[in-house]
């Protein structure tokens, strides 16, 4: 419990931090992505410069995408819970899901007909699934299969949640998998074992912090060399438990 409060203290901190940072930056690259717009209407048709000013644009809109990720992690945007069905979320996020992963890999879905609905953001939620399948993606290099299954169950005696009936949605990879060492940092915020510029070390933390404002709790199992399951537990049914106190990470900044 102490050390989850350390690790609860340590979030909040570099939530308020990360907004702060990524709310100025996502101003910033707002300013320079209209000013390379309108460059780019003025520009002589001449090739060599289009391609330069591409570039610049190509490299800011990545900036923004990131500030947005940044963004999504201190929680800026206030969670609005409701009733979900996560069948009909899955199918809905299929498309943008396999866009993001490449033909290499593809996505199999399993639900239950009689799946009950839980209680949760929907954004926030599909961000969160979304992060897990790219995280399985990245660790398929040769391409392979993930998995997406549900399923209803009571949960009584986990010290992390409330005992009653939960859903766990469960995104498993073929990948390589993660050492004890990896796996015991995986969730930590800014750990990535992946290169500079291709991994934050935000997504895992922000999947965690979700789930756990929504009254649930992310579980990870992994084998080396045979892959890994992110299992996600949320309060089943219309009105869950996410009234409960929600950790706000940046209630008292202001937006602007
Ligand atoms: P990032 O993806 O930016 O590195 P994450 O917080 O999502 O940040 O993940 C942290 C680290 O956990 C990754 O760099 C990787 O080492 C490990 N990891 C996460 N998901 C998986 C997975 N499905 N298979 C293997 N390793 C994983």
């Amino acid at each position: 419990a102490e050390e989850q409060l350390r690790q609860s203290q340590k979030m909040e901190a570099i939530g308020h931090l990360t907004g702060g940072i990524a709310h100025d930056f996502n101003n910033l690259l707002a300013a320079t992505l209209s000013n390379l717009a309108m460059l780019e209407k003025q520009l002589p048709a001449d090739p060599k410069m289009q391609r330069f000013l591409s570039t610049a644009m190509l490299a800011a809109e990545r900036g923004a995408a990131l500030t947005q990720r940044m963004l999504a992690f201190s929680r800026r945007q206030d969670l609005r819970p409701g009733s979900l069905d996560l069948h009909e979320l899955i199918v809905g996020m299929t498309e943008l899901m396999q866009r993001s992963i490449g033909p290499m890999v593809r996505i199999e879905t399993d639900f239950p007909d009689d799946l009950p609905p839980v209680f949760a953001d929907a954004n926030q939620l599909e961000l969160a699934i979304l992060n897990l399948v790219v995280n399985a993606r990245d660790a398929m290099a040769d391409g392979g299969c993930i998995r997406i299954s549900a399923s209803a169950l009571e949960m009584r005696n986990d010290p992390d949640l409330e005992p009653g009936g939960y859903v766990r949605i469960a995104v498993a990879d073929e990948g390589r998998g993660m050492d004890a060492e990896t796996l015991a940092k995986a969730t930590e915020p800014f750990f990535t074992t992946k290169g500079v510029g291709e991994g934050t070390g935000l997504g895992l933390s922000m999947v965690q912090g979700l789930v756990a404002q929504s009254g649930g709790r992310l579980c990870l199992v992994s084998d080396v060399g045979k892959g890994t399951t992110a299992k996600i537990y949320l309060p089943a049914g219309a009105a869950g438990f996410a009234a409960r106190e929600p950790l706000q990470m940046s209630s008292e900044v202001p937006l602007d």
